[in-house]
């Protein structure tokens, strides 16, 4: 099995995003978010492993690729797992894709990237940091083990000031649960140095739809019929009616835009809400 591969979003239609190759050290994630997609196709996912001679393997395999020199790390869990401030493998992945002349998007929830400044910043570069909420207690009931709100607008305000530029990924935006935080979402992301955003509403699997039903009874008792009668079945994931996800992602568009910040919608179909060169922000990277 190949350790760089191509990004494929299950061929999603939806999907723009520029050709890029994927990669993380590790396989699951320890963050526990209730909303999480890859936990409905990973087995075992709480339980982070580390892939197998993974530093050799990539050493060996990324002299082949000459050319679309674009990684993400990581796509199918955070590449700032816990055990990475042990074992360091994501940095010394850094490392040899910088070393290599990669483009290097990394997508966290983690200020531990912030360990990793002094490779970032001789490297082209960017971090795209996920917030969900400001509410810390929220947070813990949503992304349990994941590092706080507070920590994360922190590592924001950290990279931009070090001339790392970022995206903040508002991603999932939940009916009932974070959809009224839209407008101080925006505008912490904003006032803390992000220069893009990323968002989408939640799509519910079966699988995160029972985690967020247990946590969120009453919120998910009320939009249930909005996801399962109203709502579409788009490549296995059940979505909100287009309307209403049309309304959602406006709503962050036109906050964005008050604020000078470029905005894209990911897996939504609403491109003419894209603002930015590019959905993932990897126009910022030079
Ligand atoms: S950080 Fe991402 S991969 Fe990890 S549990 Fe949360 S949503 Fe899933």
């Amino acid at each position: 099995m190949p350790v760089i591969t191509p990004f494929d979003p299950w061929k999603s239609k939806l999907c723009t995003c520029p050709f890029k190759y994927s990669f993380s050290p590790y396989v699951g994630c320890s963050h526990g978010c209730l909303y999480c997609y890859a936990s409905s196709y990973i087995p075992r996912f709480s339980e982070v492993r580390v892939k197998k001679d993974i530093i050799k393997k990539l050493n060996k395999e990324i002299s082949k690729i000459g050319q679309n020199k674009y990684v993400t790390i990581a796509n199918s869990n955070d590449p700032y797992q816990p055990i990475e401030e042990k074992l360091k493998l994501t940095r010394e992945a850094l490392k040899i894709f910088s070393s290599h002349d990669f483009k290097i998007m990394i997508v966290t929830k983690s200020n531990l990237v912030l360990r990793d400044l002094d490779i970032l910043k001789k490297s082209k570069a960017a971090v795209s940091i996920t917030i969900t909420t400001l509410d810390e207690n929220k947070a813990k009931r949503l992304e349990p083990n994941a590092p706080s709100p507070e920590k994360r607008l922190e590592a924001i305000k950290i990279l931009s000031r070090n001339g790392i530029p970022v995206i903040a990924r508002i991603d999932p935006i939940i009916p009932l649960i974070n959809d009224i935080e839209i407008d101080n979402l925006v505008r912490n992301v904003a006032e803390s140095g992000a220069r893009h955003i990323v968002s989408s509403t939640y799509k519910v699997k079966l699988d995160n739809w029972g985690r967020m039903k247990k946590e969120f009874p009453k919120e998910m008792k009320r939009v249930k019929y909005l996801y399962f009668k109203k709502g579409e079945k788009i490549n296995g994931y059940y979505y909100l009616p287009q309307e209403h996800r049309y309304e959602l992602m406006k709503r962050v568009f036109d906050k964005a835009r008050e604020f000078n910040v470029t905005f894209a919608v990911c897996r939504e179909g609403f491109i003419e809400l894209n603002s930015g060169k590019t959905c993932d922000g990897s126009h910022l990277i030079q």
